[in-house]
């Protein structure tokens, strides 16, 4: 059991609270002696004064405190402070020069069943320190302001011995690391296990030779080529886009089963989810291997763009985050294909961000208080964060982003800085005022913006209205300043005017194009230029218009979902709608110069939760059934409506040759599968079955269980895929998802109920905890029973798992951040169990804010 405070002893913390640590660290030494139950960690750190008679004090949780001495004298009870949250040395016991303070702590990894600080995995010995988990290790002032170099020693039997920077030292059962970069203690990192290195050499730009490993456990080797290539992709890139060079000459990569987060970007010694990690075409689906290459990029980057500069305290969070989600966009873009990449992150955008912002979780993405960091690791903080960067990007240009760029690594490496700082540099690299754009980070809320347009003697008038709604203690929203691209299109399609960024910075704003013949079609908010909500009445045939002629990509494919969405909702409320969606449907499978991977993502149809928030944004309480069914019908009717062209596709495009997930392969097999998902509602499930019989790689194996799911003939297929994958954890953690998330919603929950009685089951391990919850919340229908039933059973299992592990608990708390969605009936049943979940004795710091916050 993990020694959680409990909300009552953690008040919120405050940004307008900072100052700075009263000492300079100078130096660490850790010496490891490894044991599961009683691990040593002996602790040197030189630390000089900053200020005079100022007490020392460190954090620590669930130490036992074996020795403390200071300049070799050793301490008594009486000369220090001992909580349950730190050690207080006070200023009369220090000497006023520099001194070096030395402990011995003892832990018990094998105990940690939180994973954050030190634990154990499968029998290996691995870290998760960011961002307050190194004061699980030892008595240290674990905040990201405080950097030091660091010098490490592991003893332990486990023949592979890890930590970060160089190695210096190397006999059986001992290792002796040294970083010669400071760092703050989150960058920390710690691995001891039996583990197999698939190994290779990276030569950096000038001329140095890096050795690249990824560990994984025996039995591995085989699943790790890709994410060794992808790495090398990445180190190159980063050079060739940014400039920017590694900087040791050894760079590993750990893969682990017990993970909290999806990676972590320790110096020099990078610790994944081994879902991240793994893949073979048997194995890993054409999403997966996508993932992986971008994910292994994230952490890469942040090398620089958090590790050598970091944050000064937690709430600068998406200083870090948010540039560095960027820079792993751009690199999938440059990758992969920049037009698929973006409709795939302003979805990923709408269905996490959006909807928490929506809600009573939103923030900014710079908040200004909490109680648990570890609640604040959010899509605001991420991809809005990523957006934000993305809009400096447009409003400075290509040259002016990288000047900007250039400006922040040379100002700022080896500190730990602010958004403040960083948008310093785009001021004074541009000479521009970002005082109003500077909202966007200390602003939470989505903003609306309505546009209308009118045409008179040749001019063109585009007239936009901003408006934010308060969101939770922030009742007054000032403008933002608001890149607008837009492209004007004639009646034949040509472009009249090709992209252009407007910038907003009032309320209410108007511009002109004048010198027109008649009037245009306008294309606004190109590329998704900024994350807001565009509202504007337009009507069906326009929309069809630019799903055939826009230039840009993302709006093509926007006008096409806009379409969609028109449908939907006009079914769900029972009002007449047209055909122009399924014809626009139809041009788009007979387009063949249009991408495969591109018209994939047009045949998808709206999420169920897409379309709840569509409709409560239009004033309407969405009903949960109703949507289901309307999706269904819609997918029924393209389906009916186009049978013939969609059986000629799912032919045409069946690969030959062997798998690669390159985009060349994965495109087709992308578009066959969204072709697959349609007549599936009418083939009674007949390609599915055939395809999950022949399919030879997990894309195609998964792709054709789903749709099987889907139809509720599912038990045969299921069974024999779990017989053949029961071995394989992160396989079969698809198995428990993918049926719980597409079954009909009658039965989610009573399959949801069967599975956690499958041995499989095994709840302490986070990726398979999230795979069965996210399965039944991610089921909208299923989830949102009108009895409360799914609601009880989510709440049941987070109340469980919570002692366990609270960090997991507490994220998988928002399946409830929607709650004031839906109806009195719904409102009611999930408030009850939130505050079920309140109201429960011992609850942890984390799940305790999460539910307090949902609450409002
Ligand atoms: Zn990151």
């Amino acid at each position: 059991m993990s020694a959680e405070l409990t909300a009552a002893d953690a008040p919120a913390k405050r940004l307008s609270d900072y100052r700075p640590y009263p000492f300079t660290l100078e130096t660490v030494r850790l010496d490891f002696t490894l044991d599961p139950d009683a691990t040593e960690v002996r602790a040197r750190l030189t630390f000089s004064p900053r200020q005079e008679a100022a007490a020392l004090e460190l954090d620590g949780e669930d130490l036992e405190l074996v020795s403390v001495a200071v300049d070799g004298r050793a301490l008594t009870p009486d000369d220090y402070e001992l909580t349950k949250t730190g050690l207080t040395i006070p200023a009369n016991v220090l000497p006023s020069q520099p001194f070096t303070l030395e402990t011995v702590t003892r832990i018990a990894p094998s105990k940690n069943t939180a994973l954050e600080g030190l634990y154990m995995s499968n029998g290996m010995y691995c870290t998760q320190c960011e961002a307050e988990g190194f004061r699980k290790i030892t008595y240290y002032p674990d905040r990201p302001d405080v950097m030091a170099r660091f010098h490490v020693t592991i003893t332990g039997d486990q023949p592979v011995l890890l930590a970060n920077g160089d190695l210096v030292e190397s006999r059986e059962g001992y290792a002796e690391w040294v970083d010669p970069w400071p760092k703050p203690a989150y960058l920390f990192a710690l691995v001891a296990g039996d583990l197999r290195a698939h190994s290779g050499t990276f030569t950096t730009m000038s001329g140095r030779k890096v050795a690249t490993n990824i560990w994984v456990r025996p039995g591995d080797e085989d699943r790790c080529d890709f994410a060794l290539q992808a790495l090398h992709r990445s180190m190159r890139w980063d050079e060739e886009a940014y400039g920017r060079e590694y900087d040791l000459d050894i760079f590993n990569i750990v893969a682990v089963d017990d993970f909290n987060m999806g990676a972590m970007e320790n110096k020099g010694l990078n610790i994944f989810n081994s879902k991240w990690v793994l893949a073979s075409p048997e194995t890993a689906t054409d999403a997966d291997y996508e993932r992986i290459e971008g994910i292994i990029a994230h952490e890469y980057f942040h090398n620089w763009t958090g590790n050598r500069i970091t944050c000064r305290d937690w709430f600068q969070l998406c200083l870090k985050e948010g540039l560095t989600v960027y820079r792993d966009q751009q690199f999938t873009g440059d990758m992969r294909g920049h037009a698929t990449k973006r409709i795939d992150d302003v979805l990923s955008l709408r269905g996490r961000q959006f909807r928490e912002d929506r809600g009573p979780l939103s923030h900014p993405p710079r908040p200004d208080h909490y109680r648990e960091i570890n609640n604040f690791y959010t899509a605001t903080v991420y991809e809005k964060g990523a957006e934000i960067v993305g809009m400096l990007h447009r409003l400075l240009g290509a040259e002016g982003y990288r000047a900007a760029l250039d400006l922040y690594f040379e100002r700022h490496d080896g500190q730990a800085c602010t958004i403040e700082d960083w948008l310093k540099v785009f001021e004074d690299s541009s000479g521009r005022d970002l005082s109003q754009f500077k909202r966007w980070y200390t602003d939470a809320g989505t903003p609306t913006l309505r546009v209308r347009d009118s045409f008179k003697d040749g001019t063109y008038t585009l007239e936009f209205e901003q408006e934010t709604r308060p969101t939770p203690g922030q009742s007054e929203k000032l403008p933002r300043h608001i890149p607008i691209e837009v492209g004007l299109l004639s009646e034949n399609g040509d472009e009249v005017l090709p992209s252009t960024v407007l910038e907003m910075t009032e309320a209410k704003q108007s511009f002109t194009f004048d010198g027109l013949a008649t009037r245009p079609v306008p294309s606004i908010l190109r590329d998704f230029s900024a994350p807001v909500r565009l509202e504007r009445d337009v009507d069906t045939s326009e929309l069809a218009f630019l799903l055939t002629h826009d230039r840009d990509p993302f709006n093509r494919w926007e006008a096409g979902r806009a379409l969609a969405q028109k449908v939907l909702i006009g079914r769900v409320l029972g009002q007449e709608t047209d055909a122009s969606f399924s014809d626009a449907i139809g041009a788009l499978l007979r387009d063949e110069t249009a991408d495969p991977a591109f018209r994939a993502l047009c045949l998808n149809l709206p999420s169920e939760d897409s379309i709840a928030q569509a409709l409560y944004d239009q004033g309407e309480t969405p009903d949960p059934a109703a949507i289901y069914a309307a999706r269904e019908g819609l997918a029924r009717d393209l389906a009916s409506a186009h049978k013939t062209l969609l059986a000629e596709i799912f032919t045409s495009t069946e690969a030959t040759g062997p798998y690669s997930s390159d985009p060349e392969q994965a495109g087709p097999r992308a578009l066959r599968l969204a072709v697959l998902r349609l007549l599936n509602r009418i083939d009674g499930g007949a390609r599915a079955g055939a395809l999950f019989a022949s399919a030879e790689n997990m894309t195609e194996s998964l792709g054709a269980l789903a749709a099987l799911v889907q139809t509720g003939q599912d038990a045969a297929a299921m069974a024999e895929f779990r017989e053949r994958w029961q071995g394989d954890r992160l396989v079969m953690d698809k198995w428990f998802l993918v049926q719980l998330a597409n079954c009909p919603p009658e039965t989610a929950l009573e399959r949801a109920g069967a599975l956690t009685g499958d041995p499989l089951f095994t709840w302490k391990t986070p990726n398979r905890f999230r795979a069965l919850m996210a399965g039944l919340s991610g089921n909208h229908a299923g989830f949102h029973r009108a009895d409360g039933a799914s609601y009880r059973f989510y709440a049941d299992w987070l109340l469980k798992l919570d002692p366990v592990n609270p960090q997991v608990a507490a994220r998988m708390s928002t399946a409830f951040e929607t709650w004031t969605r839906y109806d009195e009936g719904r409102r009611e049943k999930m408030r009850s169990e939130l505050e079920r979940i309140a109201a429960q004795p011992g609850l942890s710091r984390d799940l305790s804010e999460m539910t307090q916050r949902l609450l409002g």
